[in-house]
């Protein structure tokens, strides 16, 4: 047989665990992770599908939800400016046969000069003031005018009279230099006028911010001209009247002068006025620009009584919906609608259409790919784009049904197989891997003690074989002088040869056990005469100083069927143990007596004894304990493993007691009058 190398053979077993183990296991997890993809596969062109159809029913709800809203803002209450105006409502206006428009409401930061309602009559107030004009402008005459000022004041003939008299009030006392009366003044007017318009065109509060803010300027009030420079802009931003377009770039343009650009917030007001500004230009655009074409012709909306058509708009400042409905009448509304606010507006039913179990994300984005909209159950970067539909301003709707897990997918997929496949996989290798191990560490440690067991047998036979060769020569070469020196060396050698003999009858005995080719001649056997033949034998070749062999047994000893040289062996191999670990102590005491239907053979020494971890592997073969080995005492390893098996072979067993120090005793039980394996 050809001898591998640990190293070899460790490599070959992992070359073997690869090949039947790893290899099937990879080509089978692919296959699993390959079905589990196609399923995946199949399950995002379902969940495709039912997204797309998902999509559509949204876009539907969207134009049932806007045919709704726009019958709701056709009724009479509505037009009339009477009903409750919605958040998403940009502008409403009504349009009849003769083309005229008529504005219901805005969200406009000014309107175009023909659509401002001018109140004629405040036209004929300002005449009342001519007397006072004159004293202020052509004669400078200051108290005097003054006086008159006052004087409409408190007897105004209408209100519009007392607004004018306050304002020419509190300019009068700015060009008489008292600031801080004319300031007082002009705070009272905005507080109490801040909607009014001056000449039914000029808002009193804006001018009177105006002037605090350059009086302001000029005492170098500095906090109290930022304050007043917040509440103006706020004020031009949300216009308490309608004024016109030139107004609201007069006093932009004022505010833009002498406001100082140092403040966070007045920089955002400015900021939030130049996008309104934007929205409000695109809207008038649409108010004053041409009228929807035949809403009938172009009628997109599902359940629709009337005829509403749409035209998106999509600026930079604006998404919105020019909505136009038709009535019988010849009347028809025209409505501009915030998309965003409106969709937020109907976000709660739109997803209870669309998604009533929660588990789908959206997302709704413009065409910058800025979030409109969002509601997000799970983060996920898998969104399925759909666009909204022409009517509806370009807008894309973002969907994502919820993945499941990695392990859920596994459980889902196949009823669950290929999570059975997966971990059948990971078992298999993880099993073979430590059944590989733990073969690989037997072998080592049977390959080591093999070595080991090769050198001591080699050791074992040499030194025998040296001490003999050296006695024949000596013999041969007649320099052993005396009868008494020679009859010593003969008895040595006749020793040495009996140990020998003992030794190759081990092995091959061992060899033949180990191959199960051992076989045995059970006879009735006296074991009581033949233990006293070999204790003789023994005795004869111990050295000196001899060790006291005790032999008890009572007298009368039942025949046993064994095989006489097999027994031999044992009592060999269990005394020439107790010889060898007695070390210094110089007696063993050897039993045989009967007990139950068992014939006991015990032999006890007193030397070095076994200490309980060694008890376990003694009988293993080649095992040789740390202690002797450490003291230098001969010995390979087999036998006890010859002995075991020899006992074993006669239905019997071995005990054995020990304590390190103290000395061991090792007793073979036979069984009396049983069968024995032939
Ligand atoms: P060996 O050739 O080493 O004696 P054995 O198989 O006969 O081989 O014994 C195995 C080991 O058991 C010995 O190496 C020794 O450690 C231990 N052993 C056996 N008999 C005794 C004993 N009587 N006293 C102490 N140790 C013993």
């Amino acid at each position: 047989m050809k001898a591998t190398s640990p190293g070899l053979r460790r490599q070959k077993i992992i070359l073997y665990y690869i090949l039947v183990v790893v290899l099937p296991g990879i080509i089978l997890g692919y296959m699993a992770y390959r079905g589990m993809r196609n399923d995946q596969a199949l399950r995002e062109k379902e969940s495709q599908k039912k997204l797309d159809v998902k999509s559509q029913d949204f876009f539907s709800e969207i134009d049932t939800s806007l045919v709704r809203f726009m019958n709701g803002q056709t009724t009479d209450s509505v037009l009339n400016g009477a009903g409750r105006s919605d958040p998403s409502l940009l502008v409403l206006f009504v349009i009849n046969t003769t083309g005229s428009k008529k504005l219901v409401s805005h969200k406009l930061l000014y309107l175009p000069v023909e659509w401002v309602t001018i109140i004629p009559e405040q036209l004929n107030h300002t005449i009342s003031l001519k007397e006072g004009i004159r004293l202020e402008f052509t004669d400078r005459k200051y108290q005097d005018a003054l006086r008159f000022y006052h004087n409409k004041i408190l007897k105004p003939t209408n209100p519009d009279e007392k607004i004018q008299a306050l304002v020419a009030s509190a300019r009068l006392y700015s060009k008489m230099n008292q600031s801080d009366t004319a300031k007082a003044l002009y705070e009272e007017i905005s507080k109490e006028f801040p909607g009014s318009l001056l000449n039914g065109q000029i808002p009193i509060g804006l001018i009177a911010g105006l002037e605090i803010l350059k009086i302001n300027q000029a005492k170098g009030e500095n906090d109290e001209m930022r304050n007043n420079s917040r509440k103006c802009l706020e004020l031009l931003l949300h216009p308490p009247s309608e004024y016109d377009e030139n107004q609201f770039d007069l006093f932009y343009q004022s505010f833009k002068d002498i406001i100082p650009k140092t403040d966070p917030v007045i920089d955002s007001l400015f900021a939030e006025l130049d996008i309104q500004g934007a929205r409000t230009d695109n809207l008038i655009r649409i108010l004053t620009g041409q009228e929807l074409i035949a809403p009938n012709s172009n009628n997109h909306f599902k359940g629709s009584n009337n005829a509403i058509s749409s035209i998106p708009v999509n600026s930079a400042e604006l998404t919105a919906l020019y909505l136009s409905v038709d009535k019988y009448n010849g009347t028809g509304t025209r409505i501009v609608i915030d998309f965003p606010v409106y969709l937020k507006s109907i976000s709660e039913r739109l997803i209870q259409k669309l998604d009533p179990d929660s588990s789908i994300s959206i997302k709704i984005e413009d065409n910058s790919g800025r979030l409109i909209f969002s509601r997000i159950i799970k983060e996920s970067t898998g969104y399925l784009s759909f666009p909204f539909p022409e009517n509806l301003p370009k807008l894309k709707l973002l969907l994502s049904e919820n993945k499941p897990r990695f392990l859920t997918t596994l459980l889902k997929a196949g009823s669950g197989i290929y999570l059975f496949i997966f971990i059948l996989i990971a078992l298999l290798m993880v099993l073979g891997f430590v059944f590989i191990m733990y073969t690989i560490n037997i072998e080592l440690r049977l390959n080591k003690l093999k070595s080991e067991f090769i050198s001591n047998v080699s050791h074992e036979l040499k030194s025998p074989l040296t001490s003999i060769r050296m006695m024949t020569e000596m013999l041969h070469h007649h320099r052993v002088q005396t009868e008494e020196r020679k009859s010593t060396y003969y008895a040595a050698m006749l020793e040495e040869t009996e140990h020998l003999s003992h030794l190759i009858d081990n092995i091959l005995d061992f060899s033949r056990i180990d191959d199960d080719r051992k076989k045995y001649d059970f006879t009735d056997l006296d074991l009581d005469e033949l233990l006293l033949k070999f204790l003789e034998s023994t005795r004869e070749r111990l050295p000196e100083p001899r060790i006291d062999i005790r032999y008890s047994r009572p007298d009368l000893i039942p025949a046993i069927k064994a095989d006489r040289n097999a027994m031999l062996q044992v009592f060999y191999n269990l005394v020439d143990n107790a010889i060898k670990f007695s070390l210094t102590s110089r007696q063993i005491d050897i039993s045989l007596f009967s007990k139950d239907d068992e014939l006991v053979f015990c032999v006890k020494d007193y030397g070095i004894g076994i200490s309980g971890k060694d008890q376990l592997k003694i009988f293993d073969r080649f095992y040789r304990g740390d202690e002797p080995q450490r003291m230098g005492i001969r010995g390979s390893g087999i036998g006890l493993t010859i002995v075991k098996q020899i006992v074993e072979a006669h239905k019997g067993h071995l005990t054995l007691e020990s304590k390190p120090g103290e000395g061991s005793l090792f007793c073979v039980h036979l069984p009396v009058n049983k069968n024995t394996k032939q």
